[in-house]
């Protein structure tokens, strides 16, 4: 395995590429902010809302760049390719989802002048790193006339942050005696959001201060909440990590890097032969439920209509195109951590700055739940990311029975598809702060632009 940065006569190729995918990270820190971005981006490049084309029956031809916008939580990006799609599209699928504390639907509450919103927790955290932060708040609040409200307090540097205290260490000896899982419990990740009492107000005064500012700034009312999404996430933005500015520190980067770096790879292919896709789907840190995870059919419908505008639909084009399909399952690896080499079997370990990492297999235990990526496919992607002088590696999460986790692998592998999991090693993955190299980040969009262009 070799240390990309080697690779590099001039660096400046692989630094000015991290800029903008701090920009996109700094500002995108919710599915749907993400999806809106992507979509702002790729529309610059030339890509259209695949429903003018169902509406008005226009025949889609190759090289047509379409993307489909499934309820602003993920999206499925097209490059039309000229081989019909049932020859199998070759697919790169991110998540866009990030691990983070929900406001709860009936969040508000009072507590002895002090005003605070109740949390849920999303995806795998850690609680006690959760505490003491400044957090902003992301969000839309959809009202019972029809709009939505989006809301993003905490961003810029003039905005109020919110956070979840803890206690002083003077007073935390019988909190310190407690297991790490249950030091900060989950149900205790409250939000500290006001103390000003409303004059006039008896009680809840300090809560009814907090619903007049809302109700001022946003037009909302606290039963509002009920049909809202606003995600609690640290607040600021990216920044360079190391005195070398080697790396990236920031909010989220499983998966928008995987995510990111794919849709920039995607905005540089012309004229594919077979059909290109970049996927960016929510919920993954959940278990791909709901309408906007990957066990939704969006995707197969979708794919239908292209089908449908393109060559004239027929049920056994639809499942040749997904059984001939090859894809990567775009998603992060975790980072070899110094700090705690015991976790890892080092022959079978992703690193910082050494490319892209390539698990065949993800799963616990036995490889429990894994996708694990057929032989003849991985030499096949071996031979593509040689051929265009990728550095790439190739890991497993931790040792054998350290634990575990999944990505959306198996759920398109369930298609007959060839699928495997690649992307960028991260570590301090699922924390507030989360850290990845710029190297491995371009090694990573040169790697899924081969992909498109070879498979
Ligand atoms: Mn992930
Ligand atoms: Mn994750």
């Amino acid at each position: 395995m070799k240390n990309a940065w080697k690779k590099y006569e001039n660096i400046q190729e692989v630094m000015d590429f991290s800029e903008g995918y701090k920009d996109y990270i700094s500002t995108c820190k919710t599915e749907r902010e993400c999806v809106a971005e992507a979509i702002k981006i790729a529309e610059k490049h030339g890509f259209k809302d695949i429903n003018g084309y169902i509406e008005n029956k226009i025949q889609l031809l190759p090289n047509d760049k379409v993307y489909y916008n499934n309820y602003h939580k993920s999206l499925a990006l097209f490059v039309v390719g000229s081989q019909p799609i049932e020859n199998g599209m070759t697919i790169i699928g991110a998540h866009v989802d990030s691990p983070r504390l929900d406001i709860k639907q009936n969040p508000l509450y009072e507590d002895y002048d002090i005003a605070l919103m109740d949390t849920h927790y999303y995806g795998g955290i850690k609680p006690y790193q959760w505490v003491t932060l400044p957090l902003a708040l992301h969000g839309v609040v959809c009202k019972k006339d029809g709009t939505t409200v989006e809301i993003v307090i905490g961003e810029d540097e003039n905005d109020p942050v919110v956070g979840v205290s803890d206690l002083l260490p003077h007073l935390a000896k019988k909190q310190m005696e407690k297991n790490a899982k249950t030091v900060i419990e989950a149900e205790d990740l409250n939000i500290t959001v006001g103390s000003i009492p409303l004059k006039g107000e008896e009680k809840d005064a300090v809560k009814a201060h907090i619903l007049t500012l809302l109700k001022e700034k946003y037009d909302i009312e606290e039963e509002d909440f009920v049909s809202a999404e606003i995600e609690a996430v640290p607040a600021g933005k990216a920044r360079d990590y190391g005195l070398d500015r080697s790396m990236i520190i920031g909010y989220g980067h499983d998966d928008r890097v995987c995510a990111y770096t794919s849709l920039m790879a995607l905005l540089e292919v012309e004229n594919p032969a077979k059909t290109l896709v970049c996927l960016l789907v929510d919920k993954e840190e959940v278990g791909s439920n709901g309408a906007t995870g990957m066990h939704s059919k969006f995707f197969e419908n979708i794919v239908a209509e292209l089908i449908s505008l393109k060559e004239g639909f027929n049920e056994i084009k639809l499942r040749r195109a997904f059984g001939n399909s090859k894809m990567i399952s775009a998603d992060v690896s975790a980072a070899y951590d110094p700090n705690y080499p015991a976790v890892n079997e080092m022959k079978n370990t992703a690193f910082l700055g050494k490319g892209i990492s390539i698990n065949k297999y993800t799963g616990s235990g036995g490889k429990s739940g894994a996708n694990d990526a057929n032989p003849e496919f991985l030499a096949e992607l071996r031979n593509v990311f040689d051929k265009h002088n990728i550095t790439w590696q190739t890991s497993e999460l931790g040792k054998v029975n350290e634990g575990g986790g999944g990505t959306i692998a198996y759920i398109m592998a369930n298609y007959g598809m060839q699928i495997v999991d690649a992307g960028v090693a991260v570590q301090n993955m699922h924390a507030p702060w989360e850290v990845a190299s710029k190297v491995d980040i371009y090694e990573t969009r040169q790697a899924y632009l081969a992909f498109l262009k070879e498979m």
